[in-house]
C-alpha cells in the first residue's frame, strides 16, 4: 500500500472510473428520469464521465430504502461494536485504495495530488477511525430525580439524515458526515457536490465491500434545487446535515421549516489572520501563504483577511510577493504541482468579477488578478494591499486564490476590525507573546483559533461557525451530537 511517504517522481495515471450511477438500497440504478450530468476535468475543461442526474423520484426511493434500514433489518439489531467494525474495514479499504482515490479527488476536483496525498485522504481515514471508537461508548445517563422513580435517558438515532456536501473537499466532507451518522446509528443519504461525484460514488462501493447493510448509505448525484431540495423537503428525513454557501442555508433552513427538521450548517467564512510584529516572520509568512492559496483558496476557512502590524507591513508584502512568483501552477496529477485549476468556470468568473471590483475598489494587485494559462481554469496566486474594511474584496468570500492584506496598529483598533464581518468561521493569530494570543482568541467571535500556525485539523477537534459561518459543531463529541436523540425514561418504583 502507498503512503505518503513516498515521493513519487512522475505523475499520477488517470484513475479509472467505476461508478456514475445512483447508489440506493446497495444497487447501482441509474436515475428514474434517465438524465445525465457531465462531471468535467477543471484542468482540461474535457468531460471526465456522464453522471446519473438524480431527482426527487430517487431522493424518495433513497429516503425510502434508509428507512426500511433504519427501523428493520440487520443494521437496526446490529451491535454497536459491530457497526464500529464496520467502519473500521471502510477506513481499511480506503487506505488499500490511497493513491487512486487520491488520483480520482484530483482529477474530479483539480486539486494537487501532492495536497489530496498528505490531507484529503488521511483525514477520510482519521475521521471515519475516529468515530469508529465512538460507537460503542455512546450511552445515557442515570438521573437521580424527587421521589420513588428510576430515571434513566438513552442515546438514540436521529434517524434518516440528508446530508448534503460541497465540491472543495468532496471525500473528507462525505467523511465527516458518515462518521458521526454511522456512529450514532443514523441511516444516510447523501447529496455529493454536482462538481465532483466520483470520490463518493467510490466510497459508497467501498462501504458495500466493507459490508454495510443495504439502505444504510445512500448516494444520490444530482443539482442543489432539485436532488438537494428534494433531501430537505422530504418528510421521511429526519435531520439535513448541509455544508456550503450561507446563500444556499438561508434556502434550506426555509424549505426545511415545514416539516422541522434538525439543521446543521457548516457554511463560509472571511476569516481574519492576524500577525503581531513579535512573531517568528519566517513562519507567519509561511502560515499566512498556506492558510489563503491551500486548496487554491477554496476553503471554507481560508485565512483571506491578512491582517499585518504596520512596522513590518513592507516586508510581509515583499517576501509574499516572492512566494507567490514561486508557486508552481499545472496538472493536478503531477505530485509536483503547488496549485491547481479552480473547480469550474462559474467558480472561475465569480472570483475573477472580484478581483475586478478590488481593482476598481482602489486597491492594490501586487500579484496575480489575471487567469494562468489559456486552458483549464487557473488563476495566478492574488495579493492585494491598500485594502480597507469595507471593500468588497475584505466583505465578500471569494473562495479562490486572493489574499486581502490590511494593516493595524494595535490590538484595540484590531479587535473590532477582525470582528468587522458577517461570519465567524476561524481565525489566527501569529505572535510570541502568549497574552496577547489569550487575549486575541478570547476576543474574537470565531469558532476556530489558530496560534502560531493555521489548518491544524483533526478528527477530535470540534469545528464549525459563530454566526453567519453556521450552527453546530462536527467533528470531536460535539460533531455526534446532532446525530443523537436523547430519550428520558421514567419507571415508578413501588
Ligand atoms: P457552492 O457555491 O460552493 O457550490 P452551494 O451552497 O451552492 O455551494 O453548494 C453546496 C451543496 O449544496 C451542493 O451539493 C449543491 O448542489 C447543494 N445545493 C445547492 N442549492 C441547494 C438547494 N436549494 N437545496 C439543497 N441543496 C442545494
Amino acid at each position: 500500500m502507498a503512503t505518503v511517504t513516498e515521493k513519487p517522481s512522475k505523475a499520477f495515471s488517470r484513475p479509472k472510473i467505476e461508478h456514475t450511477d445512483c447508489f440506493i438500497d446497495g444497487k447501482w440504478v441509474p436515475a428514474k428520469s434517465g438524465k445525465t450530468f457531465a462531471t468535467v476535468c477543471p484542468a482540461t475543461e474535457e468531460k471526465i464521465a456522464d453522471i446519473a442526474e438524480g431527482d426527487a423520484a430517487d431522493v424518495d426511493a433513497a429516503v425510502k430504502a434508509a428507512r426500511k434500514a433504519l427501523e428493520s433489518g440487520p443494521w437496526k439489531s446490529m451491535s454497536a461494536r459491530q457497526r464500529g467494525r464496520l467502519m473500521f474495514k471502510l477506513a481499511d479499504l480506503i487506505e488499500e485504495n490511497f493513491d487512486e482515490i487520491a488520483a480520482l479527488e484530483s482529477l474530479d476536483n483539480g486539486k494537487p495530488i501532492a495536497d489530496s496525498r498528505a490531507a484529503d485522504v488521511p483525514l477520510v481515514i482519521q475521521c471515519l477511525r475516529y468515530y469508529a471508537g465512538y460507537a460503542d461508548k455512546i450511552h445515557g445517563q442515570t438521573i437521580p430525580i424527587d421521589g420513588n422513580y428510576f430515571c434513566y435517558t438513552r442515546k438514540e438515532p436521529v434517524g434518516v439524515v440528508g446530508q448534503i456536501i460541497p465540491w472543495n473537499f468532496p471525500l473528507l466532507m462525505a467523511a465527516w458526515k458518515w462518521g458521526p451518522a454511522l456512529a450514532a446509528g443514523c441511516t444516510i443519504v447523501m447529496k455529493p457536490a454536482e462538481q465532483t461525484p466520483l470520490t463518493c460514488l467510490k466510497m459508497a462501493d467501498l462501504a458495500q465491500r466493507a459490508g454495510f447493510p443495504p439502505g444504510v448509505i445512500n448516494v444520490i448525484p444530482g443539482f442543489g434545487p432539485t436532488a438537494g431540495g428534494a433531501i430537505v423537503e422530504h418528510r421521511g428525513v429526519d435531520k439535513v446535515a448541509f455544508t456550503g454557501e450561507h446563500l444556499t442555508a438561508q434556502i434550506i433552513m426555509r424549505n426545511a421549516a415545514e416539516s422541522l427538521k434538525r439543521l446543521t450548517f457548516e457554511l463560509g467564512g472571511k476569516s481574519p489572520n492576524v500577525i503581531f510584529n513579535d512573531a517568528d516572520m519566517d513562519a507567519a509568512i509561511k502560515g499566512a501563504h498556506f492558510g489563503l492559496y491551500f486548496n487554491q483558496g477554496q476553503c471554507c476557512c481560508a485565512g483571506s483577511r491578512v491582517f499585518v502590524q504596520e512596522d513590518i507591513h513592507d516586508e510581509f508584502v515583499s517576501r509574499l510577493t516572492a512566494m507567490n512568483r514561486e508557486r508552481r501552477i499545472g496538472d493536478p496529477l503531477d505530485p509536483t504541482t503547488e496549485q491547481g485549476p479552480q473547480v469550474d468556470k462559474a467558480q472561475f468568473d465569480k472570483i475573477m468579477g472580484l478581483i475586478e471590483k478590488g481593482k476598481s475598489e482602489g486597491a492594490e494587485c501586487v500579484t496575480g488578478g489575471v487567469r494562468h494559462g489559456d486552458r483549464g481554469f487557473f488563476i495566478e496566486p492574488t495579493l492585494f494591499t491598500n485594502v480597507s474594511d469595507d471593500m468588497d474584496i475584505a466583505q465578500k468570500e471569494i473562495f479562490g486564490p486572493v489574499m486581502s492584506v490590511l494593516k493595524f496598529k494595535n490590538m484595540d483598533d484590531l479587535v473590532t476590525r477582525a470582528n468587522n464581518t458577517i461570519f465567524g468561521l476561524a481565525a489566527a493569530v501569529w505572535t510570541r507573546d502568549i497574552g496577547k494570543a489569550h487575549k486575541f482568541a478570547a476576543s474574537v467571535r470565531a469558532g476556530t483559533v489558530w496560534v502560531n500556525c493555521y489548518d491544524v485539523f483533526d478528527a477530535a477537534a470540534p469545528f464549525g461557525g459563530f454566526k453567519m459561518s453556521g450552527q453546530g459543531r462536527e467533528l470531536g463529541e460535539e460533531g455526534l451530537k446532532p446525530y443523537l436523540e436523547t430519550k428520558t425514561v421514567t419507571i415508578a418504583m413501588d
